[in-house]
C-alpha cells in the first residue's frame, strides 16, 4: 500500500472509532506541575499532542488522554516546570567551550599531558588540539625542572608527535605550545622575542613552549590560517558540531530556549540552514550583533519569526564591564577616582540603531552596567519612543548598577531589565570595592525595586561569563548571597516565584513569545524541564543542589539525566 493511501485509511478508521482526535502523545503524571499561570499555579498532570500542551490539571482529566500509543512519563514525585528560557547567553561561544580541553579544573602538569594525550589519540594526525583554562598556581605540585614556573613541552610533545597542541593560560595573557606547534609557526633557537612578548626558553636557548603575551599570536596566528584554509563543507559541518554540543549543554540544564546576545549575519545563515534542516537542538531568539550600515541594509530580510528560530532584535554595547574599570558612571570609581569608566559607542550611533530598529520591527537590546550607561540608554530610548511604534519591549541588558531615580524609568518607558541573578553572586566582591557600599546599596542588581515599580525583570547566565544553569541563577535570586555565603544586600531577592518567573514567563515576554512559551497551559509548546525536588518548598540550601531529570522539547523528550527514567531514551534532533 502505498504511504498516502495507508496514511489516510489509518486516519479514517481512528476517526470512525472516535480515538484518533482525542489521545495525547505523550502524558506526565505522578508528582507536581508548577505551571508559573497565575490563574492555577500548580496541577497534578500534563498531556501533549502535536508538541503542543492540550491538557493541564488533576490526573483524571489527563488520564482521558491517555491511548495506546501514548507514552507516559511518570514522575514519581518529581516536579515539572516550563523549559527554561535563557535570557542572555552566547550559543556559539558555549558549542565553541565544548570543542576545545577545558583545562580550568586541571590540577597538575601531569593531568594536562593525559587529557592531550588522548585528544591526539582521537584526532586526525596533524590536527591542532586546543585548550584553555590552565592556571600553574591551581595544581598540587609543580615538577623540578620548571622554567618561569612551567615544565617544558617535552612530555607534551612526545603525547602528541603529529598534532600541534596550543594551550591558552586562565588569564589570557599566555599560552603553552607543543614541539609542533612551535614548528608549524617556524619558532627556532634563532626566532627573535616578538614586540610585547618573550618566548621562553631554557639555558641552551630553546623554547620551553611556554609564550606569554605577544608571543602566544606567534602560533595562534598559524592557526587561524590554516583554519581559514578549510573547505566550506568542513566549516558547516563545525558549526552544525557547535550548535549540536551547545544544544547538549542547554539541553542538560532543562533550557528548552535561548536569547542569544550577539550573533554577526554570517552565523545567523548557517543557524538559518540548520533550520530548515530541523535541526537547531533548542529554540534560539537571536539578536544581531552589527554595526549600523550592515543593519541598515540587512534587517528587513533577516526578520523572522519561527517555531525554532526567531529574529528581530538587535544587540548593541554602551559600556564595558565593573570589573575592568570599563562600566560607564556617573560619578568616579571607588577605587579609581580618576576614572568613570567608558562609553564603548557614542549614544548618537545607538539613537540611529533605534530608529533602525523601529523602522523594521526590531527590538532593541542594548547592554549597560554602569549607571550612567544605563541613563543614556534610557534617554536614547525614551527619545525615539516619541514616535508611536506598538509593543516595543526594548531592553537592557545586564542593567547591573543603576542610579535609584531610574528605577521608575524601566517601568514608564516599559522598558525590560534583562538581568543575570547569578553575576550578583559572583561579582559582589568587585561591586563593593568598585563602587564603594553606599552606590551598592542603593544600586547593585535592584531586581526588588524593579519588580516592586512594575518593570519586568528577566533571568540568564550569560554563559560562557557564568555556567548556563537556571538553578544557579535561581538560588542567587532567591538568597542572594555571594560565592562565599555571604549575604548581599538581601533586601534586593527575589521570592521563589518570581524568580521561576524570571526564567521562564519574564524571559518568553521579552521575546514576544508570552502566548507560546513560559509557562504550562492548553495551546502552549510543549516544552518542559522535570526536576528531581520541589524547588517552592526545599529549605534554600536544597534549591542550589537541585538536579534537571529529564527536558522535553517540542514534546519529545530530548534530555534524560543518567540514571533517571531508565525506561525512556532521549533523541537527539540530528546528529554531526
Ligand atoms: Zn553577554
Amino acid at each position: 500500500m502505498n504511504a498516502l493511501i495507508r496514511f489516510v485509511t489509518v486516519t479514517l478508521v481512528a476517526w470512525a472509532l472516535g480515538s484518533y482526535a482525542e489521545t495525547a502523545d505523550l502524558v506526565i503524571v505522578g508528582g507536581k506541575v508548577i505551571t508559573v499561570e497565575a490563574a492555577a499555579p500548580e496541577a497534578e498532570a500534563i498531556a501533549v499532542r502535536d508538541g503542543r500542551i492540550v491538557a493541564v490539571g488533576d490526573r483524571a482529566e489527563v488520564d482521558a488522554w491517555r491511548g495506546e500509543n501514548t507514552i507516559v512519563i511518570d514522575l514519581e514525585g518529581r516536579v515539572a516546570v516550563p523549559g527554561f528560557i535563557e535570557g542572555h547567553g552566547h550559543f556559539l561561544s558555549l558549542g565553541r567551550s565544548r570543542m576545545i580541553l577545558d583545562l580550568n579544573d586541571v590540577e597538575s602538569w601531569d593531568e594536562i599531558v593525559d587529557l592531550v594525550g588522548a585528544a591526539a589519540e582521537a584526532s586526525e594526525p596533524g590536527a591542532w588540539i586546543q585548550g584553555r583554562g590552565w592556571h600553574q598556581e591551581k595544581w598540587r605540585e609543580v615538577p623540578d625542572d620548571v622554567v618561569d614556573g612551567v615544565p617544558r613541552h617535552d612530555s607534551l610533545s612526545a603525547v602528541s608527535p603529529e598534532n600541534p597542541v596550543l594551550l591558552g593560560h586562565a588569564s589570557g595573557h599566555a599560552a603553552f605550545a607543543n614541539e609542533r606547534a612551535l614548528a608549524r609557526a617556524g619558532i627556532s633557537v634563532e626566532t627573535d622575542d616578538p614586540a610585547g612578548g618573550t618566548i621562553v626558553r631554557d639555558s641552551t636557548g630553546r623554547a620551553t613552549g611556554l609564550l606569554p603575551e605577544t608571543a602566544a599570536t606567534l602560533v595562534s596566528r598559524v592557526l587561524a590560517a590554516e583554519l581559514a584554509t578549510r573547505s566550506e563543507a568542513q566549516r558547516a559541518t563545525e558549526f552544525a558540531r557547535q550548535v549540536e554540543l551547545a544544544g547538549e549543554e542547554a539541553l542538560a540544564h532543562g533550557v528548552t530556549s535561548f536569547h542569544d546576545a550577539g550573533v554577526a549575519f554570517a552565523a545567523v545563515d548557517r543557524m538559518i540552514e540548520l533550520d530548515a534542516q530541523g535541526c537547531l537542538p533548542v529554540r534560539l531568539y537571536v539578536m544581531l550583533s552589527e554595526g549600523n550600515e550592515a543593519l541598515a541594509r540587512n534587517l528587513e530580510r533577516y526578520r523572522r519569526i519561527g517555531d525554532f528560530l526567531t529574529i528581530r532584535s538587535i544587540k548593541r554595547v554602551i559600556d564595558g564591564a565593573l570589573g575592568s574599570h570599563g562600566a560607564w558612571l556617573l560619578a568616579p570609581y571607588a577605587d579609581m577616582p580618576e576614572s568613570t569608566g567608558l562609553a564603548t559607542i557614542s549614544p548618537d550611533v545607538l539613537a540611529e540603531t533605534a530608529r533602525l530598529a523601529d523602522l523594521h520591527g526590531f527590538q532593541l537590546a542594548t547592554h549597560a552596567i554602569g549607571d550612567r550607561g544605563n541613563r543614556e540608554v534610557l534617554d536614547v530610548y525614551e527619545d525615539a519612543f516619541d514616535t508611536d511604534v506598538d509593543d516595543r519591549r526594548w531592553r537592557i541588558e545586564h542593567a547591573q548598577h543603576l542610579h535609584p531615580d531610574d528605577v521608575v524609568r524601566f517601568a514608564e518607558l516599559d522598558v525590560i531589565a534583562s538581568m543575570q541573578a547569578i553575576h550578583a553572586a559572583s561579582d559582589a566582591p568587585w561591586v563593593l570595592r568598585r563602587l564603594g557600599p553606599e552606590r551598592a546599596e542603593s544600586g547593585a542588581y535592584l531586581w526588588r525595586s524593579l519588580l516592586d515599580a512594575g518593570v519586568v525583570v528577566t533571568n540568564g547566565s550569560d554563559v560562557p561569563v557564568e555556567p548556563i544553569s537556571p538553578i544557579d541563577s535561581l538560588y542567587a535570586a532567591i538568597v542572594r548571597n555571594d560565592r562565599e555565603g555571604n549575604p548581599f544586600f538581601p533586601g534586593e531577592a527575589m521570592t521563589r516565584a518570581e524568580a521561576i518567573e524570571s526564567y521562564t514567563l519574564s524571559n518568553a515576554y521579552a521575546a514576544f513569545e508570552e502566548d507560546q512559551k513560559g509557562s504550562i497551559a492548553v495551546g502552549k509548546l510543549a516544552d518542559v524541564a522535570i526536576l528531581d525536588r520541589d524547588i517552592t518548598s526545599v529549605s534554600t540550601d536544597e534549591i542550589a543542589a537541585t538536579a534537571v531529570d529529564m527536558t522535553i522539547v517540542d514534546g519529545v523528550v530530548r534530555f534524560v539525566r543518567e540514571g533517571q527514567f531508565p525506561a525512556i531514551e532521549a533523541v537527539a534532533r540530528c546528529q554531526w
